[in-house]
């Protein structure tokens, strides 16, 4: 069976990156009828935070992903990570080194001088502990392998080797005996029955280290997939200016629907042919790893911002209300919003437009206008409008039809053009000069409070 894990440090929000690997993970276990495990690595006590953990947590039931079991905080996990440590002590996979800070600091000063790459040189590998002074300070160390190389087959990248003398002894147990991030990944993975590490490729580098120890302990070794990073529109790396923001930032910020951001998630380095507009449903039974693209992908707002304008259009107009209403400093009315939301979502690309279009139907007379709008009731405007009232008042049929038709032959009677009376109307009704169709307007206003919206303008 397949078991996937999104394994996120809270040291800050859920950025774009984090979300979509947390994606593909959780694609490619639902892909495969397994298990998808969420982890959270909270062992750097000083920079996790929860907030962070929140942070995540919120935003991953925003998009949507859920998990299977418990979530698994690695913090609570040490003393099986020292266990581990302790086994591979003692089978002689690793050992204790009793070099001091200063002696360390002292080797690094060697090799920067002969121009050597900077790394621990293995000084008590193979030394007898006993020559450490009793009761000295020392750290365990994993005996990496030295000769022939390693190989990864990486299901996104391909065979990567590296040469093993390139691998240091690294430190599983630190002086303290706490356990390191590597040593962590590696037991945790293990012990959830991770078969495929899904990860960005910053961490291609750390899959050398950490399989010596899955092969230290007989463990099975996972499949291992690393996705290339994300790159700005400009080809440099996600930066906050490029919308490396965190998921909350687009819900809030943005107003960008959940299935917007999975969609547009989902295409950032997976592909299927050129499908774009792909739902929950379909992913789940389109997605694999061969998909996945080996060269980083562009983050593209604007894309992201289309893709939304879709979803908007095809999301029921209920629950847009309902987003849209808390997006409105002026008390809503749900119902109304809702009715309104077939005229306001046509244009619209994120949830801000159409509360600003929306928000005409909640304002109180008598209506504050923007300059432009006000401009709009100068010369003879305010007379046409008491014609147009007038006439409207006479309607007794309030369809947009009806008052299309209406407004059309008070328009060719006062031979004038249609604008000239639609222009005024819209100044009146809504306060401004963009908003949906002025028989949308007037309907969606209702007779009563048109009329007052006109009245109020007219001479
Ligand atoms: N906690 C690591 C990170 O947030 C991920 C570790 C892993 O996936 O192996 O970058």
């Amino acid at each position: 069976q397949v078991v996937t894990r999104f394994a996120p440090s809270p040291t800050g929000f859920l950025h774009i990156g984090g979300a979509r690997t947390a994606l593909f993970n959780w694609l490619y276990a639902r892909h495969h009828g397994g298990r998808a495990l969420l982890r959270i690595e909270d062992t750097d006590r000083k920079r996790s935070t929860p907030e962070a953990i929140d942070a995540i947590l919120d935003g991953l039931a925003w998009l949507g992903l859920d998990w299977d079991g418990d979530v698994v905080f690695q913090s609570e996990r040490g003393a099986r990570h020292v266990e581990v440590a302790e086994q591979l002590l003692a089978a002689g996979y690793a050992y204790k080194c009793y070099a001091t800070p200063e002696e360390l600091e002292d080797m690094r000063a060697a090799q920067r001088a002969a121009k050597q790459p900077l790394r621990y040189d293995g000084r008590w590998r193979d030394r007898d502990p006993a020559d450490a002074p009793t009761g000295a300070p020392f750290v365990v160390r994993l005996k990496t392998p030295q000769d022939g190389e390693t190989a990864i087959d990486d299901r996104v990248q391909g065979r990567v080797t590296v040469r093993n003398a390139e691998l240091d002894d690294y430190v599983l147990l630190r002086a303290d005996g706490s356990p390191t991030y590597m040593l962590a990944v590696v037991v945790d993975d293990h012990d959830m029955g991770v078969t495929h590490v899904i990860r960005g490729d910053d961490h291609l580098n750390n899959a050398f280290r950490q399989l010596p120890i899955y092969r230290a302990m007989g463990w099975p070794e996972p499949v291992y997939a690393h996705i290339p990073l994300i790159h700005g529109s400009d080809g440099a790396k996600l930066s906050k200016r490029h919308g490396a923001l965190g998921a909350e930032t687009y819900r809030d910020e943005f107003g960008i629907l959940p299935e917007a951001l999975f969609n547009y998630l989902l295409r950032l380095g997976w592909g299927h042919g050129d499908r774009e507009e792909i739902d929950r449903e379909e992913a789940i039974a389109l997605f694999d790893l061969d998909g996945v693209g080996k060269s980083p992908s562009r983050f593209d707002l604007k894309k992201l911002q289309n893709l939304n304008g879709h979803y908007i259009r095809a999301a029921d107009d209920a629950r847009l209300a309902r987003l849209v209403a808390e997006r409105i400093d002026l008390p809503t009315d749900e119902a109304l919003l809702a009715r309104a939301m077939p005229v306001l979502k046509t244009r619209a690309r994120d949830l801000d437009a159409l509360a600003e279009g929306a928000a005409f139907l909640f304002k109180t007379r008598p209506l504050s206008l923007t300059d432009k709008a006000a401009s709009l009731l100068e010369g003879d405007a305010r007379a046409i409008l008491r014609r147009v009232s007038d006439r409207l008042r006479a309607e007794n049929n309030w369809t947009i039809e009806a008052l299309e038709a209406t407004t059309k032959s008070l328009a060719e009677e006062l031979e004038l053009g249609l604008g000239k009376l639609a222009q005024p109307m819209r100044a009146a009704l809504t306060g401004t000069t963009t908003s949906p169709g002025i028989f949308d307007v007037l309907v969606l206003l209702g007779r009563e409070e048109a009329l007052a919206r006109l009245d109020a303008q007219a001479a």
